[in-house]
């Protein structure tokens, strides 16, 4: 099984501060049966009722949300603002499903049929999903509350390092009304995980995570005929083609990148910048990066840097930033870490990356802005394609066209124009290439884990 048990460690100051039990076998089967059970019940009940109890989670979500935020300070190390912001966008996904989910479910019409054909949406059964700790809250939330107003019940496993917080999750739902076995959260190993893919209980599964994870999940999903949606990494383009005010331009590239302290899937990873603006640009950044202050209690505003989720983290991404630079990249700012055990990564600024160099063609799951110069416009569609993520990317350009054709050029899930990323519950979210398959959020998200039962009446 995987190593340390389920475990809350806070990634400010290394501390353990308290550890659950993974679940047992015995407890894994009664999860299956009751998942099993709760379904015939919870798919025969009225959609409309189904809506209201989701309805009532997601108040339960706002209402909790400082609270929440809080447990998620010391899981993975945001500002507690920041987790409570999160939990009430998760309120905000949740309460769109309730509210459009009867629409969206409803039955279409087979044009040329006259009413005789028709595409009904039914749950499937039993869903696993599979989340991880970057968006505690959202995560869940993006995957949970479109399947429970489907009709499907839910068993969730969270990342080992949450174990707070999906309970907090569970308990949402529990006192929400949501009837015994219909959301399920459980403390399961990988094993466990492969175990209960292989169970014809389960119907489908759900994950979003790092590739390693993504592919073990989906090989054994694979191998047992069972539907999966993998949401997995990206290294996302942010291309500049011209700016009129490189400073705002820099101010937006750098909050964007510092979101989450860069612990985003779509996070701009890869910054390409015009040869026009792009020392000023650099500068802009440098600035901003050198300016940043670790965290000290549970708050801070923009200048102020969370640890990223744990120590080990903080040494992977050292050591990615060091290989650049031993390689010939240039630091501009940051990319320190402490002796430990706290997982502060000062903020940095790289520029110099070559193919040669780790950081080209891996993931930096941190605070990191790399800036590539480029002299053409193809250049930068070039180089935007030129990894093997696909996620999203977006274009900035004072000339809107230009931005369009060149956005219309990246092979991605989400293409932006002029704005870092256009989200919102009501917007599909997923990506192409490495990075997955599949769509959350949106009419989409709600669409993967449902039976399109053709229903033809002669
Ligand atoms: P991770 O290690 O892959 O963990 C994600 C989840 O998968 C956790 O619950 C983890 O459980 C589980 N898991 C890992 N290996 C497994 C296995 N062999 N069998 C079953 N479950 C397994 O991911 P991470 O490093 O924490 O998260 C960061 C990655 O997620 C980044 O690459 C990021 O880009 C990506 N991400 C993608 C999206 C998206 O929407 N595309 C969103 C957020 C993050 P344990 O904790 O028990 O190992």
């Amino acid at each position: 099984s995987t190593t340390p048990p389920y475990q809350v460690t806070d990634p400010a100051t290394g501390e353990v501060i308290e550890t659950f039990p993974f679940a047992t076998d015995a407890e894994v089967e009664e999860a299956l049966a009751r998942s099993q059970k709760a379904y015939e019940a919870w798919r025969a009940t009225p959609i409309e009722e189904r809506s209201a109890i989701v309805k009532r989670a997601a108040d339960l979500f706002t209402e909790r949300a400082a609270e929440l935020g809080r447990i998620i300070r010391t899981e993975m190390g945001k500002k507690a603002s920041s987790g409570a912001g999160e939990a009430e966008f998760s309120g905000e996904i949740t309460a769109y499903y309730a509210d459009h989910g009867p629409e969206l479910l409803k039955e279409t019409d087979l044009p040329g049929h006259e009413g005789k054909a028709v595409i009904q949406r039914l749950p499937l059964g039993p869903v696993l999903g599979v989340m991880p700790w970057n968006y505690p809250y959202y995560q869940v939330a993006r995957f949970a509350a479109p399947n429970l107003v489907a009709g499907n019940t839910v068993i969730l496993k969270h990342a080992e390092n949450c174990p707070r917080s999906s309970a907090a999750i569970a308990k949402i739902f529990e006192d929400a009304g949501l009837p015994e076995g219909v959301y399920q959260n459980l403390y399961a190993t990988h094993e466990q995980i492969a175990t209960m893919i292989a169970d014809p209980r389960v119907r489908a599964v759900s994950l979003t995570g790092s590739e390693r994870a993504g592919t073990a999940v989906a090989e054994a999903a694979g191998r047992n005929l069972k539907k999966v949606v993998l949401e997995l990494g990206g290294s996302d383009p942010y291309i500049i083609l011209d700016s009129d005010d490189i400073d705002a331009a820099a101010e937006t590239a750098w909050a964007t990148r510092m979101e989450n302290v860069g612990q985003v899937c779509n996070g701009n990873k890869r910054m390409i910048v015009n040869e026009g603006v792009y020392d000023d640009f650099v500068a802009a950044l440098t600035k901003r990066a050198a300016a940043m202050t670790p965290l000290e209690g549970e708050d801070g505003d923009d200048t102020v840097y969370s640890p990223l989720v744990a120590r080990k983290a903080a040494e992977a991404l050292h050591a990615q930033i060091q290989d650049a630079v031993d390689k010939g990249a240039t630091l501009h700012a940051g990319g320190e870490i402490s002796d430990g055990p706290d997982a502060f990564f000062a903020p940095a600024v790289l520029t110099g990356v070559t193919p040669e160099m780790r950081a080209y063609t891996e993931e930096l799951f941190g605070p990191v802005a790399v800036v590539y110069k480029v002299s053409t416009d193809e250049e930068a569609v070039e180089l935007a394609n030129a990894v093997e993520y696909g996620l999203g990317g977006a274009v900035f350009s004072t000339d809107e066209a230009r931005a369009i054709a060149v956005a219309q050029q990246l092979d991605v899930g989400m293409a932006n124009v002029n704005t870092p990323a256009g989200e919102g519950a009501d917007v599909p979210f997923g990506g192409t290439k490495r990075s997955g398959f599949g769509r959350e959020l949106g009419p989409l998200g709600i669409d993967e884990f449902l039976n399109k039962r053709l229903f033809y009446v002669e």
